[in-house]
């Protein structure tokens, strides 16, 4: 760490209510015992890092100390949105803190099986808007393509848990044909999302495929990739992956980011290769109850975002969806993250907190009012100081 780094490390954690615990766990696998043996090329493999995920109660007890919820919802959380943890991931969570962000993330717990208050299956309402198989569309310019329903990882907060997760899927080339004829038949759509699960577990022909019958369309204008990859396996964004989006740019790419630890060395090399190929990327983050509900934590993932060339672009409220109870926050907490921000850092830093509204209403901003009062003629501002201005029209 540098000193610039250590001091803003102190002054975040002068703000902080409690003083965060140092993780203990060492960034370099081989001092795990489970992966000591591992050949640095086979580490540095992403298909290596996809086969020995960890999937079972024994393989993590290896890793970290379980405790009894964490047991419990390992051994009930099969089938849809089961474990799987890259082994990347699994030596950045803290052996022995429950609370780790890294842990929290990606350990089920028995939790996970309350439906909580207002909690639906499908919050946003996808499967109805679904005009295509695979297509989604809401908006009338652009539209979210799923193109796969596996991961790296399975986040336990996921919104898509219907649907993500390991299971037999139809990996046939022609499976998009009616999403891509759905598009070429609507003019209006200019802006195709391609999110998943994460497309980039795709093989790079598989994606290139994809790229090419979307970029042939001639009202297709943008293209975007939300992606999960370059922060829980970070090897798989490779310079032929890299290549492959340059040659059909532009296509900017939106990556999952919670904490400011999941930017480790590694995470900074796929951002830089995926930046250096000119490839614009922006963040989305959801708000999580004990991972990143406070203002210094965002603060730091916003800031060490910006260093690494990725524009914070959304905070999402965790939508209502089955077994994310234990995550939620209340809007406040969102609303208080973006007051903490705004003016208080640089404008690139910020990004907009939304609320997907459930039912189908989309992306919906919610944040501070800065508009006291407005007449004619006559706005009454605060600014982030909450001095007040009158602004005459
Ligand atoms: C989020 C989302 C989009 C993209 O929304 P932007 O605000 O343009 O980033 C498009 N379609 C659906 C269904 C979405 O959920
Ligand atoms: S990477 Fe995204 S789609 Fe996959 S499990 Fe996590 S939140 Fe869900």
């Amino acid at each position: 760490m540098g000193n610039n780094a250590v001091a803003e490390n102190q002054k975040l954690t002068s703000e902080a209510p409690q003083q965060p615990r140092v993780s203990r766990r060492p960034q370099d696998y081989q001092q795990i015992s489970l992966y000591k043996d591992v050949n640095p090329l086979d580490w540095e493999d992403w298909h290596w890092q996809l086969k020995n995920r960890i999937r079972s109660k024994d393989d993590l007890a290896q890793v970290i100390k379980l405790t009894p919820e964490e047991e419990a919802g390992i051994k009930k959380a099969s089938g849809r949105l089961s474990m799987a943890i890259t082994p990347y991931w699994a030596t950045l969570i803290d052996p022995e803190d429950p609370n780790c962000p890294f842990r929290r993330q990606a350990v089920p717990v028995v939790s996970e099986f309350i439906v909580g208050p207002h909690e639906m299956v499908d919050p946003c309402a996808e499967d109805r808007d679904s005009p295509a198989l695979h297509l989604v569309h809401r908006y009338p310019d652009r539209v979210l393509l799923l193109a796969t329903e596996a991961c790296a990882m399975y986040c336990r907060h996921c919104t898509r848990r219907r649907l993500v997760g390991e299971h037999v899927e139809n990996n046939s080339p022609g499976r998009f044909d009616a999403a891509i004829e759905y598009i070429k038949s609507n003019r209006k759509i200019r802006d195709v999302l391609i999110s998943g699960g994460d497309p980039f577990i795709l093989e790079d022909e598989e994606i290139e495929s994809l790229l090419e019958k979307l970029r042939s369309i001639s009202h297709i204008e943008f293209l975007r990739i939300g992606t999960r990859v370059p922060v829980t396996l970070p090897h798989r964004v490779t310079e032929k992956l890299a290549n492959t989006l340059k040659k059909y740019a532009p296509i900017w790419v939106s990556i999952h980011f919670n904490h400011p630890k999941e930017i480790t060395k590694r995470c900074k090399i796929a951002c830089d290769m995926l930046a250096d190929n000119g490839i614009p990327l922006g963040s989305q983050s959801v708000l999580l109850k004990g991972v990143n509900d406070r203002p210094y934590i965002m603060k730091r993932l916003v800031h060490e975002l910006l260093q690494i060339r990725v524009r914070p672009y959304y905070i999402y409220q965790c939508d209502p969806v089955r077994g994310t109870q234990h995550f939620r926050t209340p809007v406040a907490v969102g609303i208080n993250i973006i007051e903490k921000l705004r003016g208080h850092t640089s404008g690139y830093a910020v990004p907009t907190y939304v609320i997907d509204g459930p039912g189908g209403g989309g992306k919906i901003p919610v944040g501070p009012n800065y508009v006291l009062s407005q007449a004619k003629g006559k706005y009454v501002l605060r600014n982030y100081k909450g001095k007040i201005y009158t602004y005459l029209e």
